[in-house]
């Protein structure tokens, strides 16, 4: 981790010791997203410093983040109520041993993402669109990561090389028209390695669309900076998928950020993850699908938890999803409600589910069920 960290630090050109001349609590500093990049808490003494350290943690804590490592930025932390042991953000950032406990049904990649993995950096799953992972980093560490698989191996960004190799694949397949940049994270590779991406993809005549998967404006919201919105700019059209899982996490900061980049015309959507204890009940998640669409973000996917080894203590059952969507679809906004999918394993790919609307089907009749519960007949023409 210490080489790859080496690497971040000349990716976004900072000096390593240019932390101490910046007073902590410094107001100007902590909008700098380096800063927070090179102020993140990162082991377990850190944890300590802040209180977050549980006291039957202390012992299997080293094994669980050799392992699963974590880094947490001084923004996100700042999220957490310390005097909740359930804190929403906190079981979000902050690695637990019950990542480790055995769970038989667990696996390191049930959705067969290297089977489908066309060249190093390019899964290839669905006919016309692809997905680009340039970086396993991120700025925060979700425990509920559906790629944490990768972690204990090492961080790494893709080379030039693998680059070329990827923009030659696109170029020489016809049928994408929708290339996915994603990771990790790519937001945290430098601003103008990005532009760099961008403008490679853009030569490509049929990709009509890049999307940009990035969680910087829930976790570092600093990061969104003018120089990053003006580039993005130049390669529209771009659409970004953020990932906000509890309304705690939509503050004045993460607010600004979307609209910096709703701003510059790019379109925000967000990706729910369904977390136990943190997001698994209608009205945090309508709460949550409210406050998206004030800061003028629609949610796109409510994603059911994959079965990823070490993810066990906060996956829920599928009937609480669909409760979920039950208890929003019709009774609020359809602007807020996410489409529920669950991802199928070995690349079957995303299926969407929803409670019964559809009771049975006759031939010339449907018996459906309305959102109120009452059941109903409706006369189906022919064609
Ligand atoms: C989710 C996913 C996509 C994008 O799917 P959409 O339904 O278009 O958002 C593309 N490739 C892979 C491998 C995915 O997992
Ligand atoms: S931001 Fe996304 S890729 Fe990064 S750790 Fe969180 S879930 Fe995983």
């Amino acid at each position: 981790m210490k080489g790859d960290e080496l690497r971040m630090e000349t990716e976004t050109g900072s000096s390593i010791q240019a932390t101490e001349d910046k007073p902590p609590g410094c107001s100007e500093a902590q909008d700098d997203w380096k800063w927070q990049l090179r102020n993140s808490i990162k082991d377990i003494e850190g944890l300590k410093e802040k209180f977050l350290l549980k006291e039957e943690d202390i012992d299997t804590l080293p094994g669980v983040i050799k392992y699963f490592p974590f880094s947490i930025t001084p923004y996100y932390l700042s999220l957490i109520d310390r005097g909740n042991a359930n804190d929403p953000v906190r079981l979000q950032c902050v690695p637990s041993e019950k990542e480790i406990a055995l769970h038989l049904e667990l696996q390191d990649d049930p959705l067969g993402e290297e089977k489908d993995t066309v060249l190093p950096g390019l899964v290839h799953r669905y006919p016309d669109r692809v997905l680009l992972t340039l970086t396993n980093m991120c700025p925060v560490y979700c425990r509920h990561c559906t790629r944490k698989r990768e972690w204990h191996k090492g961080f790494w960004v893709r080379t030039s090389e693998e680059l070329e190799k990827i923009y030659s694949y696109i170029r020489t397949h016809k049928d994408i028209r929708d290339v996915i940049l994603s990771g990790g994270d790519p937001l945290i590779l430098s601003t103008q390695k990005l532009d760099g991406v961008l403008e490679s993809l853009r030569e490509i005549d049929h990709v009509e669309i890049i999307r940009i998967g990035t969680r910087c404006p829930v976790v570092l919201p600093q990061r969104i900076d003018d120089e990053l919105v003006g580039m993005l700019k130049k390669h529209r059209p771009i659409w970004v998928n953020t990932h906000f899982n509890h309304p705690n996490e939509i503050t004045k900061e993460s607010q600004a950020a979307c609209d910096r980049i709703l701003c510059a015309g790019i379109p925000v959507n967000n990706q729910t993850v369904l977390l136990k204890n943190i997001n698994d009940d209608a009205q945090i998640m309508t709460r949550l699908c409210h406050a998206l669409v004030r800061i003028s973000v629609r949610p796109y996917y409510l994603f059911h938890c994959d079965p990823i080894s070490g993810t066990g203590h906060l996956r829920t059952s599928i009937d609480k999803g669909l409760e979920i969507i039950k208890a929003m679809r019709g009774f609020t906004s359809g602007l807020c409600v996410p489409t529920y999918v669950v991802d199928g394993l070995e690349g079957q790919g995303k299926v969407p589910l929803q409670p019964e609307y559809l009771i049975s089907k006759g031939k010339d009749c449907f018996v459906l069920r309305g959102y109120k519960g009452e059941i109903f007949n409706y006369y189906n023409p022919e064609d």
